[in-house]
């Protein structure tokens, strides 16, 4: 496997300078700016989510009982 050009493999960019690495590798940038996902490697898109910081929570919300939770697009074109 190929490490991504952008961000060397690290999945992070640093904020401030998008084209180096973010995190601890040796060439990461350490001017002290947050990272940002890599654009290349790391996209955040609508079923894609970008590698999370440890201790990042999701919380989700379940209520079986009042509501089906069921609300993925279910309808397919009769083909
Ligand atoms: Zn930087
Ligand atoms: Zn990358």
């Amino acid at each position: 496997m190929k490490l991504c050009l952008r961000c060397g493999g690290a999945r992070w960019v640093c904020e401030a300078h998008p084209d180096r690495p973010w995190g601890s590798g040796p060439n990461a940038c350490d001017c002290g700016a947050p990272g940002d996902p890599c654009p290349i490697c790391n996209r955040a898109d609508v079923d894609t989510f970008p590698d999370l910081p440890p201790g990042f929570e999701i919380e989700e919300a379940r209520d079986l009982e009042a509501d089906p939770i069921l609300t993925t697009e279910t309808e397919r074109d009769d083909d």
